[in-house]
């Protein structure tokens, strides 16, 4: 059997993120109305409720959480971002969604909010905050699409036109943007896959809406200053690490000077509540120890959007020498040698990140994948179990699971996993080999 790094194209003209919320909606079902905006009060045309935002949140946020390798395995400061979220969620006009904060290993510049309230930020925009009253702009900011209810407003606008687009076969083609289709296979879905956009507007709302939430929770409202100025550095200088984050977040200038402008107004009367600069420092320091291997990474992100592979794999060995167990490095790694088919190579850093964060799915995936294309197909196998067990609805792993069954000749076995592919995938490189094999050993016609 060839190995199997093949492309996938399966999308047709779609944009990956318009098929990605199209594929939710149809999941979800369709229920158009009108509802009250909870935090306007004021009518708007919805076609998803709030069971289904909720629905939608926890289908789709374990997938781009572990997109993102995991939230980090340091539980403190896990507890200390969820403190700081959910003292400012109490004060919102959804109090009582489901909110849940955590910071994730990814090494790009971002934070994100799922509709039912599952919020994240990354490693990377931790380190560019200053105290912990910019981080309650951040996460406050993020609760403020979750109550005005962003993600299900762009979703019903984009229902409108394309209501008979749907189905999971689109989790199967999230490849890594500037990766390569090579790279799809790999099982990463791509930086931002399952995020929505929000517009302008959406933006506004939601810093508007940040400020307010974050003052009630007792923080001084400079804190939204000092995060819109250094996210509209960032605009200017334009690094590669936080694409993502205003592809999805639309930044101005405008949002900066709004901000600046609320303090002297509206929020007079608060200017000086705490900002707790040494707090954030204390609960960061073990992060910040690692500054310079999260910049080395994000340096071989770069390099490998790029294919610069042998740049890349430099910068991520510069990385692990700095933090030499760290997850987010190690994935990155074996991602980076599996991509050039240096299998053993792969099979090596996939192995030691699956010793260091076992409950995360992506370590276990890619040492299957380097398993299959070593021929160890009994590994991959169990790899690819254990990937489907803590990570259930990538398809791919259906796949990978059945082309190790095929491999060990187990055929009855690989038919079943193939089956179960198919019931997700009709289209498409995978599909068309499973396809073929159920019909060359008698299950289908
Ligand atoms: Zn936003």
């Amino acid at each position: 059997m060839k190995p199997y790094d093949a492309d996938l194209d399966v999308r047709g003209g779609l944009s990956r993120r318009q098929f990605m919320w199209l594929a939710g909606m149809a999941a979800a079902g369709v229920a158009a109305g009108c509802a009250t905006n909870p935090v306007t009060g004021s009518t708007q045309f919805m076609t998803v409720s709030e069971e289904e935002e909720i629905q939608i949140d926890r289908q789709y946020s374990p997938m781009q959480f572990s997109d993102d390798y995991g939230p980090v395995q340091d539980a403190a400061l896990n507890a200390y971002v969820n403190g700081v979220g959910r003292g400012i969620a109490t004060k919102t006009h959804r109090p009582n969604m489901p909110y849940s904060f955590r910071v994730v290993n990814a090494d790009y510049i971002n934070a994100y909010a799922f509709p039912g309230g599952s919020i994240a930020c990354t490693r990377g925009i931790l380190l560019k905050l200053d105290n912990e009253a910019e981080l309650a702009a951040l996460l406050g900011h993020e609760i403020g699409h979750v109550n005005a209810r962003h993600t299900a407003e762009q979703m019903s606008k984009g229902q409108v036109s394309n209501i008979l687009v749907g189905g999971l076969s689109i989790i199967a083609d999230v490849a890594a943007p500037g990766m390569g289709q090579v790279a799809s296979a790999l099982g990463g879905f791509g930086a931002g896959a399952f995020l929505a956009s929000y517009s302008r507007d959406n933006e506004r709302q939601a810093d508007a809406l940040g400020t307010e939430y974050m003052v009630k929770a007792g923080y001084g409202p400079e804190g939204m200053v000092g995060l819109m100025e250094m996210l509209n550095s960032l605009n200017k200088s334009k690094p590669s690490s936080i694409e993502v984050m205003f592809a999805t977040h639309p930044m101005s200038e405008e949002r900066y000077q709004t901000a600046v402008k609320a303090v002297r107004t509206t929020y007079a009367s608060s200017k000086g509540l705490p900002l707790y600069h040494e707090r954030y420092m204390d609960n960061t320091a073990r992060l910040r120890s690692i500054k310079g291997a999260i910049e080395e990474m994000q340096k071989g992100d770069k390099a490998l959007g790029a294919k610069n592979f042998g740049q890349a794999e430099n910068h991520y060995q510069a990385a692990l020498k700095q933090a030499p167990n760290d997850y987010a490095g190690l994935v990155s790694m074996a991602k980076c040698q599996l991509i050039q088919k240096k299998y053993s190579e792969g099979a090596r850093y996939a192995r030691q990140a699956k010793a260091v964060y076992p409950q995360e799915a992506q370590g276990h995936y890619l040492s299957g994948f380097a398993g299959l294309n070593l021929k160890e197909y009994e590994s991959a196998y169990q790899d690819f179990q254990t990937s489907q067990r803590l990570l259930p609805g990538n398809p791919n792993t259906l796949f990978f699971m059945g082309y190790a069954q095929e491999g060990m000749s187990h055929r009855p076995e690989a038919a079943r996993e193939y089956r179960r592919y198919l019931q997700q995938v009709q289209q498409g490189k995978y599909a068309q080999h499973a396809a073929q094999r159920l019909r060359e050993w008698g299950y289908a016609r």
